[in-house]
């Protein structure tokens, strides 16, 4: 399993909002989304859900693939709509209630300290582990900490947990470093 640690940080960002519902949405999508796109195959699908959801040994066919599309588009609406205080729409609450439906993951024990496991893990129980936290999050107090990326350029998803609510960025390493940088940039242009 590749874990999302290792991924370089032009990857990571993706999968640095802190839920896996919402990290799940940057694998791609239809619309705007599509630029995202990194799931063209069954074998993307099981890679990059074990990535996210920390999962070793899935295996994925083309009626995962199927089953995959309308939960990602479903949590993809549902999270930009309530990003701008927009509400979430009847036919993507069923679509991802239908998805939460099926078993999920079964955490198990291994060694103690080793961290868990999962029980004979399938990716149609991944993607009812994702829509389950896309529940837990959307009918959660964090619904309305659901935020854009305030970078222009960026467009990815992040829950900001601080207490004081005022996260900006995707990641300081990335975008929140670039507007700092832009910003010295600025005030040295301005002062010079
Ligand atoms: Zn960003």
């Amino acid at each position: 399993m590749q874990r999302r640690e290792d991924l370089p940080l032009s990857v990571r960002v993706r999968f640095l909002t802190g839920r896996v519902s919402l990290d799940f949405t940057h694998t791609g999508g239809e619309g705007e989304s599509a630029r995202w796109e990194i799931v063209h195959t069954p074998g993307d699908l099981a890679h990059w859900l074990g990535v996210i959801l920390s999962v070793d040994g899935l295996s994925a066919g083309p009626a995962d693939m199927e089953a995959m599309r309308p939960l990602r588009t479903a949590i993809t609406n549902a999270a930009r709509s309530l990003a701008v205080g927009g509400a979430v729409r009847v036919d993507d609450i069923a679509t991802i209630n239908a998805a939460a439906a099926v078993p999920p993951l079964v955490p198990q024990l291994g060694a103690v300290g080793a961290g868990a496991g999962f029980a004979a893990p399938t990716t149609a129980a991944a993607l009812s582990t994702i829509a389950r936290d896309a529940i837990d999050l959307f009918g959660g107090p964090l619904a309305e900490r659901i935020r854009v990326c305030a970078s222009e350029t960026c467009g990815l998803l992040l829950v900001d947990t601080s207490r004081p609510g005022k996260r900006r960025w995707c990641s300081m390493q990335r975008c929140g470093n670039l507007a700092k940088v832009r910003g010295h940039r600025e005030r040295s242009a301005l002062s010079s």
